[in-house]
């Protein structure tokens, strides 16, 4: 029998461990091991609450969660609770899928202030992430900025401009639908660096601007090039192009609007002991394709900054790590003998939920190629970890406290008015009643 951790449950982790089981069938147990009571990562705590159709991919990870031979092992902290070397002596392979939940800084004076928060934060929150359920974002002033241009960006700008009857169906957790209905935020500018051909935004995500109840998607013709350009772009992109230059033409009076600040390049947030404005410098494109400073600066006015820059993944113990790239160091997703990763940890902050799926199975199919099935000699697995982990006084969750949890959750949002979600590890914990 091998024994194989996969820490982390979210998309790459989960597709790691169905790759694993398909491959060993009954000769591997695999345990899923979280630093949360519940699973799911970037599914439960990233995808927007409004955006429920990509949520139902959890469903194909239950039926994972519910084979033989795959475990989970939750509320146990990989680095604190337990080291990846405590994991290597019970395990045959360890799989590193623990995503990339910091946000990038952005590098500027005034990014420390008050009011200036990361997407992490912010979406942590909407969400019922337990570590940003006190964040208590600024919505009192009536401008916003989001910094970015990519799919992130959009999610932040769209939940701060929604009214409540467009989270209908959601999941947005309680605290956050009523901060936001009080909002007294009316200008959301977005700003990117470079310029429309440049977005890293969806077509579908972008279409959904065009519709919404209370704001309007604004953008300038001038940042545009001459419509003859859009050709040469990738079908996807000059989609989205396309979508953006029609934002122009709508016509329609809503209280809130959504401006595409394009060629622009935040040098600093100002304020008195709070952000107020940002300082901003036009760019244009250089010969590379990249953003450069024209000396033209301005102010863009905001009391909430949220930057969307993009994510990175923490160090963890002695796993090399890439500094620039803010993930593993890895060739392929091997980090070491035995040791890999996978997902976000593996290849940085990119790509949508499906594209963990081929990465986990290359991942996989390198694991069982590495390590034929056979015996694991005296590493014990799930059975030695759990030991080490009562002789420490921690509580790990399994299968059956997750569902416990989860059907807490399901009757507090039926009760609740609005949707409720328990939001922190110490409720999540409490309902197991223990
Ligand atoms: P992203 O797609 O990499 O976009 C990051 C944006 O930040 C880019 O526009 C980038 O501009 C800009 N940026 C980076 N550093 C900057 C700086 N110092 N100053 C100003 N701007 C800066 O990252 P993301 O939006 O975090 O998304 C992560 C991944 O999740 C993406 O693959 C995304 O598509 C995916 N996602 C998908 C969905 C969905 O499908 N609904 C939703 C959310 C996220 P440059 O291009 O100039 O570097």
């Amino acid at each position: 029998m091998r024994h194989f951790a996969v820490v982390g449950s979210g998309p790459a982790g989960f597709y790691t461990a169905e790759a694993l089981a398909k491959a060993y069938g009954e000769s591997a147990r695999i345990d899923i091991i979280d630093r949360y009571p519940v699973p799911y990562g970037l599914i439960r705590f990233g995808v927007a609450p409004d955006h429920q159709s990509l949520k139902a991919v959890s469903k194909r990870y239950d039926k994972v969660a519910e084979t033989d031979g795959v475990g989970f092992i939750g509320n146990v902290a990989v680095g604190s609770d337990v080291s990846v070397d405590e994991l290597m002596e019970r395990y045959d392979a360890v799989i590193l899928a623990i995503g990339a939940p910091h946000d990038r800084k952005l590098g500027i004076p005034g990014e420390d202030l008050p009011g200036v928060i990361g997407s992490a934060e912010f979406v942590g929150w909407y969400n019922g992430h337990p570590d940003f359920a006190d964040l208590d974002p600024p919505l009192g002033g009536t401008h916003a900025a989001v910094i970015g241009n990519g799919n992130v960006a959009l999610d932040c700008a769209r939940i701060l401009s929604k009214t409540r009857a467009e989270f209908e169906g959601s999941d947005i957790v309680g605290h956050a639908l009523e901060t936001l209905d009080r909002s007294a935020i009316k200008t959301i500018t977005i700003l990117g660096r470079r310029g429309p051909h440049q977005i890293a935004m969806t077509p579908k995500e972008l279409g959904e601007l065009g519709h919404l109840e209370a704001a309007l998607p604004i953008v300038d013709l001038k940042d545009f090039p001459p419509v003859e350009a859009d050709d040469a772009l990738e079908p996807g992109q000059r989609k989205s192009v396309t979508i953006l230059r029609e934002f122009n033409s709508i016509r329609a009076n809503k209280p809130k609007s959504m401006v595409f600040d394009f060629f622009a390049k935040p040098l600093a947030i100002e304020g008195d002991g709070r952000a107020e404005r940002l300082i901003v410098e036009r760019t244009e494109l250089d010969e590379k394709g990249g953003a450069r400073g024209t000396g033209e600066t301005y102010e863009v006015p905001a009391s909430l900054v949220i930057s969307c820059i993009g994510y990175s993944t923490p160090p963890l113990g002695d796993v090399p790590y890439d500094q620039r790239g803010g993930k593993f160091l890895n060739e392929s997703g091997k980090i070491n003998d035995r040791l890999y990763c996978v997902g976000w940890a593996r290849r940085g902050p990119t790509g949508t939920i499906g594209t963990n799926r081929p990465d986990g199975y290359e991942v996989a199919e390198a694991v069982a190629a590495a390590m034929p099935a056979g015996s694991s000699g005296d590493r014990g697995g799930g059975e030695a970890l759990k030991a080490l982990l009562a002789e420490r006084g921690i509580r790990a969750t399994n299968f059956t406290d997750w569902r416990r949890i989860e059907r807490a959750e399901e009757a507090a949002a039926r009760s609740g008015s609005p949707r409720e979600k328990m939001v922190r590890v110490e409720h999540w914990l409490q309902t197991l009643g223990d």
